[in-house]
């Protein structure tokens, strides 16, 4: 009973109902071949309604233009031994992060993990999402990251904002990061979250590169956890067995690369929580099909998409389950 009474706090029977209400409202997706193999909102957040049952649903909070944040919460049988964080959706473009988020969703309302309360985010950034949904719809090519602002939101965090590395003056530009920390609605609605929670592991999923990132990514020392960090990507890279991604600290992928106020560096430095950045896939861009260099859109989302979702899915499910 002890364990549920804090649980309890997060159902809410009016998220619930208004979740049904925005999802029969969202507009049914246009046929376009540009995103074959990958959904629009209606039918990635159709499916969750379908499988809910009476699982936890909590709007965490609005986007810039008023755009609800879901957030799903599963627990399995017995204590809670462990909560853990899985978000997808942060740049806009990369729409294989909310299909593995939603499998890693449907999966744990049909087979909750057992000691463990698990919280999915499929899309944290909806606004640039509906951006790019538009681009699609009317045949545009435009490159989006940020939300309705155009703020990258993986650079508004509040830990190690400010650049260190020594080629800062040389490409400056490469190291900014937004005006102010938790500047935006949808990473303080992350921030509450996982101040709230203070969950022990999470996942933030992004697109591309097919590594499993940890922290820290605006500094280039080690992290005092260091090995309970490889410990946990190798529990990952065996889940998805052959030419699995790569465990590394974030920092450390190239001797100039840094990036600063991430969620990454944020939910580790701030609330301890051992994170990963997962970039997923390795890319859709195929070298004998320009028609693929021009499109973003598949720069991140390889064409057939099932594949990537597997391994995405096999890797989370490994964080989440340990088994
Ligand atoms: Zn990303």
């Amino acid at each position: 009973m002890l364990f549920l009474l804090p649980w309890l706090a997060l159902a809410s029977p009016e998220d619930i109902a208004s979740f049904e209400v925005w999802t029969s409202r969202i507009p049914d997706p246009p046929e376009v071949e540009v995103s074959t193999g990958y959904r629009f909102q209606h039918d990635v957040f159709t499916e969750v309604a379908e499988v809910l049952g009476d699982a936890d649903v909590e709007k965490l909070g609005l986007s810039g233009s008023g755009r609800p944040i879901w957030a799903f919460h599963v627990s399995g049988e017995g204590p809670i031994e462990r909560k853990v964080l899985v978000f997808g959706g942060i740049h806009a473009l990369e729409w294989i992060s909310t299909e593995v988020a939603v499998d890693l969703l449907v999966e744990s309302l049909r087979s909750p993990p057992p000691g463990v309360q698990l919280t999915v985010v499929p899309l944290l950034n909806p606004d640039g999402r509906a951006k790019v949904e538009k681009d699609l719809r009317e045949g545009k090519r435009h490159y989006r990251r940020g939300n309705q602002a155009n703020v990258d939101l993986n650079r508004d965090f509040a830990v190690h904002r400010e650049a260190r590395a020594p080629w800062r003056k040389i490409i400056p530009g490469y190291y900014s990061t937004s005006p102010e920390a938790l500047s935006q609605p949808e990473s303080q609605a992350l921030d509450a979250l996982a101040e709230r929670e203070q969950y022990d592991r999470a996942a933030s999923l992004h697109a591309f590169g097919g590594f499993f990132y940890y922290p820290w990514s605006g500094r280039w020392k080690r992290v005092d956890d260091h090995k309970e960090f490889v410990r946990l990507g190798r529990l990952m890279e065996d889940a998805q067995g052959g030419h699995a991604y790569k465990t590394r600290q974030l920092a450390r992928w190239g001797f100039f690369f840094r990036a600063q106020g991430t969620e990454l560096d944020h939910l580790y430095g701030e609330y301890g929580t051992y994170t990963f950045l997962i970039e997923l896939t390795r890319s859709g861009i195929k070298p004998f099909k320009p028609k693929t260099w021009k499109t973003y859109f598949r720069w991140y989302n390889p064409e057939d998409a099932e594949p990537h979702r597997a391994r995405g899915l096999a890797a989370v499910r490994a964080l989440v389950r340990e088994d």
